[in-house]
């Protein structure tokens, strides 16, 4: 008979392969929160996400946006004195809430985090002019116009194609990708 796993356990599962150590030990210093630089930003400090999940709260960790706006420097996961990747902890996180298609409305963090990986899947490369398209919507008429002025300016240095390539052996990479990401079809 298959065995429900806690919410905490599933969290605890993702992060099997990180060299941090798991939550549970976690002494509620706040030293993380302390470190963030985002924090004022965050619905819920990493602190409190970390006694969140501890407590089995999934409803309300998936309704955060808290894992969406860490800037990954990793300030609190190198001064955690329990030896926690809280860093890697929000990566977890995200794969988690992408995985069960739960997320706070309004974010960008999810659209792009999906396009993302689509673009990787059917050409093994990043695109910008592509990716921006997914974030766009979300800036002003004046925001629109500078990111367009910056585009054409890299476009024209040669910085940044006007197309997007391929790489090599493509069939192998999308392989490879779907076996450790079910994102779902791709177009
Ligand atoms: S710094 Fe480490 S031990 Fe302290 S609250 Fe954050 S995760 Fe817990
Ligand atoms: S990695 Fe994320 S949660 Fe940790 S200090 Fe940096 S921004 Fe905050």
């Amino acid at each position: 008979m298959a065995v429900e796993l806690s919410f905490s356990k599933e969290i605890e599962n993702i992060m099997y392969a990180s060299h941090g150590k798991p939550i549970k030990d976690c002494l509620q210093c706040g030293t993380c929160s302390g470190s963030c630089p985002a924090v004022e930003f965050m619905d819920n400090s990493p602190r409190e996400i970390i006694g969140l999940i501890s407590a089995d709260f999934k409803k309300e960790v998936l309704a955060s946006n808290t894992y969406w706006t860490c800037a990954s420097c990793y300030h609190c996961s190198v001064r955690c004195p329990a030896g926690i990747d809280i860093a890697d902890m929000m990566y977890a996180l995200k794969r988690y809430s992408m995985w069960k298609g739960e997320f706070q409305e309004g974010l960008i963090g999810p659209e792009f985090s999906e396009s993302f990986v689509k673009m990787i899947v059917n050409s093994g490369r990043s695109f910008e002019p592509l990716l921006a398209a997914t974030y766009l919507p979300k800036f002003s008429a004046r925001d629109i116009v500078q990111e367009g002025l910056m585009a054409t300016g890299l476009v024209l240095s040669g910085k940044m194609p006007l197309l997007p390539k391929k790489v090599k052996r493509l069939k192998n990479l999308q392989r490879m990708v779907r076996r450790i990401i079910p994102i779902g079809e791709t177009k």
